[in-house]
């Protein structure tokens, strides 16, 4: 989770605006079969919208805007996204499932191989892709994927992302380097932290959304239970928190959250693969992992609403990273 965002959301001007986008053949290649319980009204329109791209282009921060919620978490550091994290926004007659995922890169441990398969799949159930780059990118972290999404034949959205950060000539320049690469897409600049043309964007996608029945019941925002938005939020703290190498080799485990009428009693473990790393994460005097419990807490608290008892472990699980079973119990295999 982030901070509230202080900075204004009105949009920067003199930057060029999306373009108004030519109708494109849309295609519904998801069962709809879920849906048969929920009413909703002819002509309605559903899909799924997955994000894709390089660690840190922005993905967490556009997909967290366009579902106006917080849920999925950003840092400054790479590689903060895991899972694939999914956010429903609905309308009467329309919803969006927008997917977030990890970025993409060549695996150099069975984590990030996993990591790399969420990516895969967002890329075969797509209605509508979207990949995010930024003002400095010239290509993506991971080629080959590129590759395949320009063959793809859904609508596929281009966006050059942190244009507040360059001049309007980069973003110009940005976007027809893109043009040629995927003379199909529909390539624009935008700014997610800044909101700027993010609502054109959401306009865009939704007269693009297949017709399709709802896919989940109206009122869910995601499809991720509340323990896992709990070890998303201690995993965000870590990753504030130490330096280096330490936060990618943490994962945090829930181990108890017990619903109470004035609290919630939270035990959740940090598993670190070493030894040595176990001493940092606890640091001198508990001091560092003190840190840690506080900052959750109060997030957590104010995420759930409730007050928080949190108890936090460190333990070491031996190179849990590269260990198939463990890596498929914390959910990054099936
Ligand atoms: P992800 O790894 O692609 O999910 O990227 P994140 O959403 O976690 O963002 C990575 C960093 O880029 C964070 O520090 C964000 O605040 C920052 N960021 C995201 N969008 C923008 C933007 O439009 N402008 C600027 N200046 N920074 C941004
Ligand atoms: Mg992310």
């Amino acid at each position: 989770m982030i901070e509230k965002e202080k900075e204004s959301d009105k949009a920067s001007s003199g930057l060029p605006e999306m373009p108004n986008l030519p109708p494109m053949p849309l295609s519904a290649n998801m069962s709809n079969e879920a849906s048969t319980a929920i009413d909703y009204p002819e002509g309605h329109r559903a899909g799924f919208v997955n994000i894709v791209g390089s660690p840190n282009v922005g993905k967490s921060t556009l997909m967290n805007k366009l579902v106006g919620e917080n849920i999925s978490i950003i840092n400054k550091k790479a590689q903060t996204t895991r899972h694939r994290i999914m956010g429903i926004v609905n309308q009467p007659d329309w919803q969006i499932v927008y997917s977030d995922t990890p970025g993409v890169l060549d695996p150099a441990y069975k984590l990030q191989e996993g990591m790399m398969k969420f990516v895969k799949t967002a890329l075969q159930d797509a209605d509508i892709l979207i990949l995010v780059t930024d003002v400095y990118e010239y290509g993506i972290a991971h080629e080959a994927t590129f590759e395949k999404i320009a063959k793809m034949e859904i609508p596929v959205f281009i966006l050059i992302n942190k244009v507040d950060l360059e001049g309007q000539d980069v973003a110009m320049e940005r976007a027809e380097y893109w043009k040629r690469r995927m003379p199909n897409a529909h390539v624009a600049p935008i700014s997610a932290l800044h909101n700027f043309n993010v609502d054109t964007l959401l306009e865009s996608i939704v007269e693009k959304l297949p017709l399709a029945a709802p896919f989940f019941p109206k009122d869910e925002l995601t499809d991720k239970p509340m323990r896992f938005f709990v070890s998303e939020i201690v995993r965000e703290k870590i990753l504030t928190h130490y330096k280096q190498e330490i936060p990618y080799s943490c994962e945090v485990v829930v181990e108890e959250f017990i619903d109470e009428p004035t609290i919630f009693k939270i035990r959740a473990e940090i598993r670190v693969a070493r030894e040595s790393q176990k001493y940092i994460v606890v640091g001198a005097g508990g001091r560092m992992i003190k840190r840690v419990g506080t900052d959750s807490r109060k997030e957590l608290e104010s995420f759930l609403g409730k007050k928080v008892f949190l108890d936090l472990y460190v333990r070491v699980d031996k190179d849990w990273r590269n260990d198939e079973g463990k890596l498929k119990r914390f959910g990054y295999f099936d």
